[in-house]
C-alpha cells in the first residue's frame, strides 16, 4: 500500500471518539477540516456537551470504583511501561497520522516527536512506584505522627494543542494517571486521530477504559468539558488567548484546579564574552524555524552584543536558509508545511503590516509552496513595543536586536508579557548567573536551547502560563497532598 492510501486507511480506523458505552456516532454534528499535506480527511465529529457529559461521567465512575486508583504502584507502572511498548511499535502509524493531520515533517515524527513523546511515558511509569509520601515522626510535632498522602484530584480534563500532539498528551496523560486520576482528553482538531490510536492502545496495555477517554472536537468540545461541573483539574496547553477564558471559567461555579501552559516570545541573548558565535547562531536557526517557527518556547527575539553581530548575522543568514520548508511527506530539511492556511495569511498578513510600518526583512524568500507555508524572515533592531516583537507570530519569523550590554539585552529581553523560556550564550559562569537569575522566564539555557529532559520542569511565568510539566514537580498539578495528622497516646510515644 503507498504511503497516501496507508494515510486514508488510518485516518479512517482512528476517526471516533474514545468513550465508554458510546459506539453510535450517527447523530454527532460533524465539520470539515483539510489536510496540510493535500490528503483527504474524514469529516470530524464535533462531540457536544451531552457526549462530553457521558465521557465524564464514565471518568467519575471509573474513578469510583477505584480499580486503577487503588492498584498497587507496581501494577500501574507496568501497564504504562507495556502502553509505552505498543506506541513505540505504531511509531510509523502515529507519526503518519499527525503528519498528514498538521503538515509537520514526516521525518520529524518518526525520529524526533513521537519517540520523544514515548521516552516520557517511559520516565514516568519508572516514577509511579518511586514516590514516597512524607511523614513526621512523632517528635516534629509532640506526640503525634502526621502522614502527608497524596492523592488524586478525581476527574482531569487534559486539553491539547496541534503542534506537538504526542508529547504534549504524555506530558498531561502520565502523571495525571500516575497520581490515579481518571482522564478525558480534547486533542486539538488539527490532531486527534493519532490520540485516539493513542487512547486505544492504553486500553490494550491494560488501563479500565473509563480511566482514559478520548473526545473529538473544537474549541466548543473543550469548553464544555472545562464546564463540566464533575471535572476536578483542567490542564491545558494552548494559546494565552484560550488559556485566559479558561481560567476564568473554571472559578464560575466551583474552584478547579488549572495548569495552563500557553504561548512565548523567547528571548535569545548572545554576550561578547561567548566565543561561540557561530554554534550560537546555528542554534538560534534551529530553534527559531524548526516545525516553521510552531514551538511555543521557540526563540523568537534575540539580543546580540554589536562586537559579534555582524559576524552572528553571516551565520545566522545561511543557517536559517536550511530551515527553507518542503512538502511534509517528502521533506529533506525535517521542516515541513504550517497548520492551516488562515495561519499562513496571519503571519503573511504580520508581514505586509510590518512592512508599512516602515520594517523590511534582512531575509526573506518565496517560498515552495506559498499558500501552505512560508520561508524563514529575519528582521533586524525591532522595538519591543512593535507588535512582530510584542506578538507570538507562530510562524518563522525572527528579530536580532543589536545591544551595547547585557543589562539592556536582559531589559529588553524582560519587556514582554510572555514569560516562557530564555537563552544565554557567553562563556563568562559569572555572567551566565547573574543574567540567568534576572530573566523573568520558566526556563533559561545557557550556552544551548530547548535541551532539557524529562527530569527539568518545564512550564511558564506571567502570560505563559501557570504549573509546571514533566518532573516530579507536575505530580503537583495532578493531586493534592493530605496531611493526616495522628494523636498518639502517650503508652505509645517511647
Ligand atoms: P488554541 O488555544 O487555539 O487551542 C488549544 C486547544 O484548546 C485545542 O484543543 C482547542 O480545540 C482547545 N480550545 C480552543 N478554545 C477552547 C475553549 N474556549 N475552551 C477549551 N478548549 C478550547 O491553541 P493552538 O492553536 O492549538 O496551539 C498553539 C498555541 O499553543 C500557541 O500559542 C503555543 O505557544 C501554545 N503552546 C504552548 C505550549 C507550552 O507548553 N507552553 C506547548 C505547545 C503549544
Amino acid at each position: 500500500m503507498d504511503t497516501l492510501a496507508r494515510a486514508a486507511a488510518l485516518l479512517q480506523a482512528h476517526r471516533f471518539p474514545v468513550i465508554e458505552g458510546l459506539e453510535d456516532f450517527s447523530q454527532v454534528p460533524t465539520r470539515q477540516f483539510e489536510s496540510p499535506a493535500g490528503v483527504a480527511l474524514p469529516p470530524q465529529l464535533i462531540c457536544s456537551a451531552d457526549v462530553v457529559r457521558h465521557a465524564v461521567s464514565q471518568a467519575e465512575a471509573a474513578h469510583r470504583q477505584g480499580q486503577w486508583r487503588n492498584a498497587e504502584r507496581v501494577a500501574r507502572k507496568n501497564v504504562l511501561l507495556r502502553w509505552a511498548d505498543l506506541l513505540q511499535s505504531h511509531t510509523e502509524e502515529l507519526a503518519l497520522l499527525d503528519c498528514v493531520q498538521t503538515g509537520r515533517s514526516l521525518q520529524n515524527f518518526t525520529r524526533h516527536s513521537i519517540p520523544k513523546g514515548i521516552e516520557a511515558l517511559r520516565w514516568f511509569a519508572e516514577l509511579a512506584d518511586k514516590t514516597e509520601d512524607r511523614s513526621l515522626a512523632e517528635g516534629h510535632v509532640p506526640g503525634f505522627l502526621t502522614i502527608m498522602r497524596r492523592e488524586p484530584l478525581g476527574v482531569v480534563a487534559a486539553i491539547v494543542p496541534w503542534n506537538d500532539p504526542l508529547v504534549v498528551f504524555i506530558w498531561k496523560v502520565a502523571p495525571a494517571l500516575l497520581c490515579g486520576n481518571a482522564v478525558v482528553v480534547k486533542p486539538s482538531e488539527h490532531a486527534f486521530h493519532s490520540l485516539a490510536l493513542a487512547v486505544k492502545l492504553a486500553h490494550e496495555a491494560g488501563l479500565p477504559f473509563g480511566q482514559l477517554q478520548l473526545v473529538t472536537g473544537d474549541g466548543s468540545t473543550g469548553a464544555a468539558l472545562v464546564r463540566e461541573p464533575a471535572v476536578a483539574c483542567i490542564s491545558f496547553t494552548g494559546s494565552s488567548a484560550t488559556g485566559k477564558w479558561i481560567a476564568a471559567e473554571a472559578s464560575r461555579d466551583r474552584l478547579k484546579r488549572v495548569s495552563l501552559e500557553c504561548g512565548g516570545k523567547s528571548g535569545f541573548l548572545v554576550s561578547n564574552r561567548s566565543r561561540k558565535i557561530d554554534e550560537a547562531a546555528s542554534c538560534l536557526a534551529k530553534n527559531a524555524f524548526y516545525n516553521q517557527g510552531q514551538i511555543c518556547s521557540a526563540p523568537t527575539r534575540a539580543y546580540v552584543h554589536a562586537e559579534v553581530f555582524e559576524r552572528f548575522m553571516v551565520r545566522l543568514s545561511a543557517e536559517a536558509n536550511r530551515y527553507a520548508p518542503s512538502h511534509p511527506l517528502t521533506g529533506q530539511t525535517g521542516v515541513g508545511y504550517m497548520i492551516h492556511r488562515e495561519a499562513v495569511k496571519r503571519v503573511n498578513q504580520a508581514l505586509v503590516d510590518a512592512a508599512q510600518r516602515g520594517h523590511r526583512p534582512a531575509l526573506s524568500a518565496e517560498a515552495v509552496d506559498p499558500e501552505r507555508c512560508i520561508h524563514p524572515s529575519l528582521f533586524v533592531d525591532i522595538p519591543e513595543h512593535d507588535p512582530l516583537a510584542s506578538q507570538e507570530l507562530f510562524g518563522p519569523v525572527l528579530i536580532v536586536n543589536r545591544v551595547t550590554s547585557m543589562d539592556e539585552a536582559v531589559h529588553r529581553a524582560n519587556d514582554s508579557a510572555f514569560g516562557l523560556a530564555a537563552g544565554i550564550w557567553t562563556d563568562d559562569l559569572d555572567e551566565a548567573m547573574s543574567v540567568s537569575a534576572r530573566l523573568q522566564t520558566g526556563t533559561v539555557h545557557v550556552n544551548s536551547y530547548g535541551e532539557d529532559g524529562n527530569q527539568i520542569p518545564f512550564g511558564g511565568i506571567k502570560d505563559s502560563g501557570i504549573g509546571k510539566e514533566k518532573s516530579v514537580d507536575t505530580l503537583s498539578s495532578y493531586s493534592h497532598v493530605k496531611s493526616v495528622c495522628i494523636r498518639l497516646s502517650p503508652g505509645d510515644v517511647p
